[in-house]
């Protein structure tokens, strides 16, 4: 497997002025292979979609480095600032707030695409092709983006993303805010697309059950940090993070014979900007011991391919 995408000791701080920072992304480091969806869950609040944007330099980082396919993107400039523009893109949670609501479908589409000086015939030619690809109609390219439903909409915003022919998709909890029923189609497209056109997916979450399927691996998040990463299979077969252990145990177990005792975390997510000391889980971990409280846990490999953050489990 080949790395596309390599995070090294990622950090996002946003400065609250009065020499406080919002650690809203507190040292991340994980790769994700060429190919492969890589499920991001967590808490709202917890930095996931920080993560995405600084990945992709929506945000300027702090510290630390995001590599894409070999190259330190917080330094790319000019050309390769302008390829890796295309090569990455994001999809949105809320594709009501992320389509301009004045201009055309055809227009919304294409706006990544007039860098290619496209004459009119090309470029409408295009938008279908696009418009096809995510299952909408070519008809549908002089229409409003409050003329569609949820789904529909997301498939716009899909089909923008696609316009550049990006290798890499950011897609932030990008079917949260769609009826249930029409959350298996989004995903079945993006299956499809990944298939048909080989591309690599950063697929964020606020819930396992919703990344457990589609994911190759999934890492889980807590309060800026990632605390546990592994396959999807091993994560749901051999959680070892407390954090993890909580959030699968709200998830429905489809076997009967399986028992899962419900662990319900005791106490609010603690402000990013005033995070526990040790530990940032200790304030509402059922094994807390007092060393949590004075020492970060190290972010060490359990099991191969298994890695996570805690005291209790030392490889
Ligand atoms: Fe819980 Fe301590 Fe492990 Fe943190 S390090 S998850 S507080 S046991
Ligand atoms: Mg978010």
């Amino acid at each position: 497997t080949e790395a596309l995408l390599d995070v090294r000791d990622l950090k996002k701080y946003f400065s609250l002025g009065t020499g406080f920072d919002l650690k809203a992304v507190d040292g991340v480091s994980f790769t994700i292979n060429k190919g492969e969806t890589f499920g991001l869950v967590g808490e709202s609040g917890c930095g996931k979609s920080t993560l995405g944007r600084t990945i992709i330099r929506l945000y300027e980082h702090t510290d630390g480095e995001v590599l894409f396919k070999g190259k330190n993107v917080h330094q790319l400039r000019g050309k390769e600032a302008g390829q890796f523009n295309r090569d990455a893109q994001m999809i949105f949670q809320d594709p009501q707030a992320s389509l301009n609501p004045r201009m055309t479908v055809e227009d919304i589409i294409a706006e990544g695409l007039d860098i290619h000086h496209l004459n009119r015939g090309m470029r409408r030619e295009r938008v279908a092709e696009l418009l096809h690809l995510v299952g909408l109609h070519k008809d549908h390219a002089q229409r409003f983006p409050h003329e569609f439903s949820g789904g529909q909409r997301q498939r716009i915003g899909i089909a923008r993303a696609l316009a550049v022919e990006p290798e890499f998709i950011i897609a932030d909890e990008p079917i949260s805010a769609l009826d249930v029923s029409i959350q298996a189609q989004v995903v079945n497209l993006l299956e499809d697309l990944q298939h048909d056109r080989g591309l690599t997916y950063l697929f964020i979450a606020h819930d396992l059950s919703m990344v457990k399927h589609i994911s190759n691996r999934i890492g889980v998040m807590y309060l800026g940090k990632m605390v546990e990463l592994a396959s999807s299979y091993e994560l749901y077969a051999r959680p070892l993070h407390p954090y993890t252990q909580a959030l699968l145990s709200s998830v429905p177990v489809p076997d009967p014979t399986v028992k899962r005792e419900r662990i319900v975390l005791q106490g609010d997510l603690p402000s990013p900007a005033n995070k526990p000391s040790g530990c940032g889980f200790r304030t509402r971990c059922p094994l807390a011991q007092p060393r949590c409280a004075e020492e970060v846990p190290r972010w060490q490999e359990a099991q191969p391919g298994h890695w996570v953050a805690c005291h209790l489990i030392e490889s």
